[in-house]
């Protein structure tokens, strides 16, 4: 067990505050480290070096930057499978999936090779007699990203790669329970030749968030996490006149029609049910199977495919499906909240509960569990469970299915399996919700497309990465330029368009 620094400055510099969170294992229970929880004093101090890094970097040419992209993006290649090994220890989703997270976050560097592209401004030459109209695009200076436990690589890549690519300095506060993988990226940025500063990864918790919305120096912040703690930051951030991205929990529903091919179907609902044991803001955790035979045939599928499953440690086999949730508090909730399933009246079809692994014992192990007659008024429906948990909702027919999805007060993703594209079409235009799958059961977009859900599970207006990422990271200075040769001397008082 170690007690891991801060990174401050290309340093690893001890916290002072004498307060700490742990990071475990999930699948032993066991204290991988000490994560120092920063002082608002210690933030402070991190944003002023930041800042003076800023300067510097903010003067750095595009092409220079997107250099550094290039080299970190090759080393993040080259280490894929120690920082896999990394993250599967702390977080404890299987190696393949953990590849998939670095992977996907890589991709996001990928897109930052072409900053100076994805920067540039525009121009109108001789809008009038001797006028040229341009806009430029310019990094905001020091800018925050607080990150979840559930993607330890992907989400801070996310936010550190568009940031710094776009000329800003960052301070990156990772969840206190995956620390280690930000830590690891953050040193082969600076291996890739990003200078001492530009880059601080500052841990903590409210008391460190709290003084980064309170930071003046602090332009802009995004933030991923559950969606009260969304709601707060933006509202906070905002009020202090910062620019604010703020996404938040899920509960997302696949519409199955009764023309579905249900062999993919059910393997859709298996992968995006249960992979990384539900802790991803992608699961699908409410089935909506159109018409009761749908569903029953849907069942008689997913039965045997659930009971197939291995949970298991990350290092238990190439055949392992998935691992445990985060922590003993995490699995404790669940287990209640699928023991409240019961009580309102839903059918739990498999139990997860109880699920013991010899020699795994103190591990927060949940096997799959399947709810079927779940209706709205359950809490199984209405709390984002964040676990291996599916709950079936009957509906008679897809107007239903479909009031059902645009009800839910999130509106992160949802798909819908089908044959029928006039139906698929009209479930692209009328459900409201920012990441729509035909056919797709977790439709992440690719990383030069832009994620984000509606409603709750999204506050701001700008999504992640993709184009709009260059956009939130950089701000426009519109510029109306004039040269007199030709031009007569003379006073103009009224507002009026350019001659
Ligand atoms: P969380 O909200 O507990 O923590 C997220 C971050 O906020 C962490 O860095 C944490 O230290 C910080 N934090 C926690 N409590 C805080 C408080 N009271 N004040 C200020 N900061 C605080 O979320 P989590 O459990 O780490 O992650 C799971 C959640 O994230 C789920 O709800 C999931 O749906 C959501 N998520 C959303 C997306 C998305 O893009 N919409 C992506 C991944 C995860």
């Amino acid at each position: 067990m170690t007690t891991i620094t801060h990174l401050i400055n290309g340093e690893q510099i001890a916290g002072t505050s004498g307060r700490f969170a742990e990071a475990r294992n999930p699948a032993t229970g066991e204290l991988i480290c000490k994560v120092p929880l920063a002082t608002p004093a210690e933030l402070d101090a991190a944003v002023e070096k930041a800042a003076l890094a800023q300067k510097s970097w903010g003067a750095v040419n595009p092409q220079r930057r997107a250099r550094v992209m290039m080299k970190f993006g090759a080393l993040i290649n080259d280490h894929m499978d120690e920082l896999a090994e990394i993250l599967s220890k702390e977080h404890g989703k299987t190696i393949p999936d953990a590849k998939g997270d670095i992977q996907r976050g890589l991709e996001v560097v990928e897109v930052c090779m072409g900053v100076p592209a994805l920067t540039k401004g525009e121009f109108t030459g001789d809008a009038g007699t001797g006028i040229d109209l341009y806009s430029i695009r310019q990094p905001l200076g020091v800018v925050a990203g607080i990150t979840p436990f559930n993607f330890p690589a992907m989400i801070p890549l996310w936010k550190m790669a568009p940031a710094i690519a776009c000329g800003n300095a960052m301070i990156l506060k990772p969840s206190e329970r995956t620390p280690n993988t930000s830590m690891r990226l953050a040193e082969l940025f600076k291996e890739a030749g990003l200078p001492d500063g530009v880059l601080q990864v500052v841990h903590g918790d409210k008391e460190c968030v709290d003084a980064i919305l309170d930071n003046d120096t602090i332009q802009a912040v995004g933030f991923v996490g559950s969606t009260p703690i969304a709601q707060y930051i933006y509202g906070r951030a905002a009020t202090n006149g910062k620019r604010a991205q703020c996404f938040g929990g899920a509960k997302n529903h696949m519409v199955i029609m009764p023309d579905a091919d249900l062999d993919k179907a059910a393997d859709a609902l298996i992968g995006a049910g249960y992979g990384a044991a539900g802790e991803r803001c992608m699961a699908i955790s409410v089935a909506v199977p159109v018409g009761q035979e749908t569903a029953d045939k849907l069942i008689e599928k997913l039965v045997p495919k659930i009971e197939k499953l291995k949970v298991a440690p990350y290092t238990g086999g190439d055949d392992v499906d998935f691992g445990p949730v985060i922590t003993q508090a995490s699995k404790e909730r669940i287990e209640a909240l699928i023991a409240s399933g019961v009580k309102q009246g839903a059918k739990l079809v498999t139990d997860g509960r109880n699920l013991s692994i010899q020699g795994y014992e103190e591990g927060y192990f949940v096997g799959p569990s399947l709810f079927d007659n779940v209706t709205p008024d359950m809490d199984i429906y209405k709390e984002e469970i964040f676990g291996p948990v599916l709950s079936f909702v009957r509906k008679d027919s897809y107007e239903d299915a479909l009031e059902l999805v645009n009800n839910n007060e999130y509106g992160n993703g949802t798909a819908i399996y089908t044959a029928d594209g006039d139906v698929a079409r009209d479930f692209v235009a009328k459900v409201e919700i920012g990441m729509v799958g035909v056919n797709f059961p977790i439709p992440v977009p690719l990383s030069y497309y832009s994620f984000g859900g509606w409603k709750k599970s999204g506050f701001g207006d700008l999504d992640q990465y993709g184009p709009d990422a260059f956009k939130f990271y950089t701000k426009t200075k519109k510029v109306s330029s004039r040269w007199f040769s030709g031009i007569k001397d003379g006073v103009a008082l009224n507002f009026k368009s350019i001659d």
